[in-house]
């Protein structure tokens, strides 16, 4: 069963590839990130715990407690990895994990987008295991291999052995895989929360692991409320977002697993989300297009500031710098 619904119309790039700190910075967005150096410095100040595996029917796992929510999914002659780790060390005590459930062997990980909390881990993963990523997150590891940083905030130093794990299996809009016995459908629908997503839907098992177009209730990301985070560094979108994110309701999932904070996100859950992230993105068209400022539309709605650790841009801010580039 696939997503409904359009391509992505070459999501890959804006018309334009305006510089993107520019327009950040423009809207006057908290670059500065000082609690984020912890991030960078290898997640030392970030919130953490032991890895916890909970089964969500079917072989498919959620595995939270590392710096991102993963998961895995043990099929009839395998096993497929959703997202790599951010530590080698969760990394490795994933592995062990797995292998205290299946002797299986490791067939694919797949990266739900090319963020370093996602996938730094790799290197600690078998080599030559098939890699699966949208391509725009291949683009995206290939700049960073080579160097490109794409945030104005410290980032986790890029491991020496990334280049060995590129993905090779590639989606654009919408791609079919059995592996291991397990299918998936991998769709990228649009550009939500980076331009290089993918919702991973395990139809037999009923569950979407959605990476990062989740992340509401992480320690990391305070006072976001229930709006989600949209990269503009990396292209994401809001429109995008709430294009994806109705796709993904309509898959009818019995849990959507979010790349940080509530691992399991019922199908209500989801639901009210879209409409507040929808009604919150129509606030700040309203009062843009009446001639408000940043800093006046935050007052009206009451938009908590950036906070610490990671001092990510609000949603308000984010939509503010989406309309002026527009
Ligand atoms: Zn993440």
């Amino acid at each position: 069963m696939a997503l409904s619904g359009q391509p992505a119309e070459a999501s890959r790039r804006w018309p334009l590839r305006r510089p993107m700190r520019v327009l950040v910075a423009a809207a006057g967005l908290t670059l500065a990130f000082p609690g984020a150096q912890a991030y960078g410095e290898g997640g030392a100040g970030l919130h953490r715990s032991m890895l916890k595996v909970v089964p969500l029917g079917d072989g498919a796992h959620v595995v939270t407690g590392g710096i991102t929510n993963t998961g895995f999914v043990v099929g009839k002659d395998g096993v497929v990895v959703i997202d790599a780790q951010m530590l080698d060390a969760d990394a490795v005590a994933m592995q062990r994990e797995i292998r205290a459930r299946t002797d299986l062997p490791l067939r694919a990980i797949i990266l739900t987008h090319s963020d370093p909390d996602h996938i730094n881990g790799l290197p600690a993963w078998p080599r030559g295991i098939m890699v699966i990523a949208q391509e725009n997150t291949l683009s995206e590891m290939t700049d960073t291999v080579a160097g490109k940083q794409f945030y104005a905030r410290p980032q986790p130093p890029v491991p020496a052995d990334l280049k060995s794990y590129l993905p090779t299996e590639l989606v654009r809009h919408s791609r079919t895989l059995t592996v291991g016995g397990i299918s998936v459908v991998l769709t990228h629908l649009a550009a939500g929360h980076t331009d290089g997503d993918l919702v991973a839907w395990f139809p037999a098992q009923r569950v979407a692991f959605v990476g990062d177009l989740l992340t509401g209730g992480d320690p990391n990301l305070p006072d976001r409320g229930p709006y989600p985070v949209i990269n503009l560094e990396k292209f994401g979108s809001s429109a995008g977002w709430l294009k994806v994110m109705k796709a993904a309701l309509a898959l009818n999932a019995r849990v959507y697993v979010g790349g940080h904070g509530s691992a399991q996100v019922d199908r209500d859950q989801l639901k009210a989300m879209i409409l507040a992230t929808e009604r919150r993105r129509d606030e700040v068209e309203k009062l843009f297009k009446a001639g408000k400022q940043l800093s006046e539309i935050r007052a009206i709605l009451k938009d908590p500031p950036p906070s610490p650790p990671l001092f990510f841009p609000t949603f308000v801010e984010i939509v503010y710098a989406e309309l002026l580039r527009a």
